[in-house]
């Protein structure tokens, strides 16, 4: 099926398409393997300008928007969404630059971050704060012409290899809501150091990394929109990358149905190819009209935040993508093991890789069961004062 796409949104998908089944495709397994960071690929993807997809034409990006970012996510994520993560995580980082940064901020940020010359990265979690947000504890004191951070984040993609950091610190604990700011802080500076980097379960090919404030001091012009804005800036990025978690569940259930349909047409079991008996072509067939729907919601949410610009009702549509296409990822890559019997356990096929790292998507940029939580909540203030019909 085709979403009416334009020819430069269809030029944006064959580019990433090409790019994922020529360069990614052969070292895939590999960097799962070696849990290495796909530092080449980065490159490549610069080159290309595939990090500039959604960044503004003004500052070196090709000028798209969500849905432009879910296509270029969704290709990747088909054939690896370990190397797909690293990509989507500076996009992230990038964010609340694009979002509510000052003209300087992005005159000095976007155009390297566009070239896939610099990587950027986001970081909200703590030990302590996941879900919960609201309780981080790295602190940014005023002193002089700036801050002073003091804390540790946890478990941020492109720890330790993007250069640029927006960093979410709270200000004034007494504000509540309003008590935390956003900071860019550059790799390199004084009292920024790296920590503990992870051993995964699944997209291996990230890097996931502790990032540690000592005594760190950021100037006043790097704080993103205004101090007290700092879960603003994140509430609304987020708002803007769900649909893009998304679209990388779309593309690792699409990699793993592609997977699945082409063993079962090839594996004889009973003297027949395994995809002639009706048991697992019901599977497939459930698989395959999982992957269309996620992929129909994911695209359409994403179209439609691009068009009404920040829709009222943005937080509980993009959480439903995200929540949709994460649950189907899941499902898909798990019946792919299926598919492939015992095969599908082995490291020698790629569905078990797809099956490990579709497992985050159901964890990251707000757990499944937290963005139900505000789909929820939108529900029933739709419906406040509502009348039964
Ligand atoms: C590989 C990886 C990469 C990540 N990258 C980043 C990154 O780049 N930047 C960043 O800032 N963070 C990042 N994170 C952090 C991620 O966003 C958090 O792990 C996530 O928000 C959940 O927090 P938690 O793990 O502390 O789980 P918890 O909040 O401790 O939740 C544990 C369980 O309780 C449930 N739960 C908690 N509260 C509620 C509630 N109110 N209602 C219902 N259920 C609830 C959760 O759904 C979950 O099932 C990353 C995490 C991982 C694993």
């Amino acid at each position: 099926m085709h979403y009416f796409l334009t020819p430069e949104q269809l030029m944006i998908q064959d580019l990433a398409r090409k790019i994922a089944r020529e360069k990614v495709l052969p070292v895939r397994a590999e960097l799962d393997e070696k849990e290495e960071f796909p530092w080449e690929l980065m490159k490549i993807f610069g080159e290309a300008g595939l990090f500039g997809v959604s960044i503004s034409e003004e500052y070196g990006g090709f000028g798209g928007g969500v849905l432009e970012n879910c296509l270029a996510v969704e290709e990747l994520s088909r054939i690896c969404l370990g190397v797909a993560t690293s990509y989507a995580a500076s996009g992230l980082g990038a964010h609340p630059i694009m979002l509510y940064g000052s003209p300087e901020q992005k005159k000095k940020y976007l155009p390297d971050i566009a070239r896939g010359k610099r990587l950027a990265a986001f970081g909200i979690t703590e030990a302590d704060a996941g879900s919960d947000a609201g309780s981080i504890r790295t602190t940014a004191v005023r002193k002089g012409e700036g801050y002073v951070l003091n804390g540790t984040k946890q478990w941020i993609t492109n720890g330790g290899e993007a250069e640029i950091y927006t960093i979410i610190a709270i200000t004034d604990r007494a504000k509540g809501p309003r008590g935390a700011s956003a900071f860019i802080v550059e790799k390199g500076t004084s009292g920024f150091n790296f920590g503990k980097k992870e051993k995964k379960l699944g997209i291996r090919a990230s890097a996931t990394r502790e990032l540690v404030f000592q005594d760190c001091f950021v100037p006043k012009e790097n704080v993103i929109a205004r101090e007290g804005m700092g879960f603003i800036v994140t509430m609304r990025t987020f708002d803007r990358t769900r649909p893009g978690v998304g679209a990388q569940g779309v593309g690792v259930a699409q990699g793993a149905l592609d997977e699945a349909v082409r063993y079962a047409r090839e594996r004889e079991q009973f003297e027949k190819k395994i995809i002639s008996f009706q048991a697992v072509q019901h599977l497939l067939a459930d698989m395959a009209t999982l992957v269309e729907a996620a992929r129909a919601l994911v695209l359409s949410v994403a179209r439609y935040i691009d068009h009404e610009k920040d829709p009222k009702d943005i937080s509980k549509l993009s959480g439903m993508a995200k929540v949709f296409a994460s649950d189907v990822a899941m499902r898909v890559t798990t019946d792919a093991v299926q598919v492939f019997g015992g095969y599908g356990y082995m490291r020698e096929y790629p569905v078990e890789k797809m099956m490990r790292d579709a497992k985050i998507l159901q964890i990251y940029e707000g757990t499944n069961q937290i963005q139900r939580n505000v789909i929820g909540l939108e529900l029933n203030k739709e419906y406040a004062g509502k009348k039964s019909s």
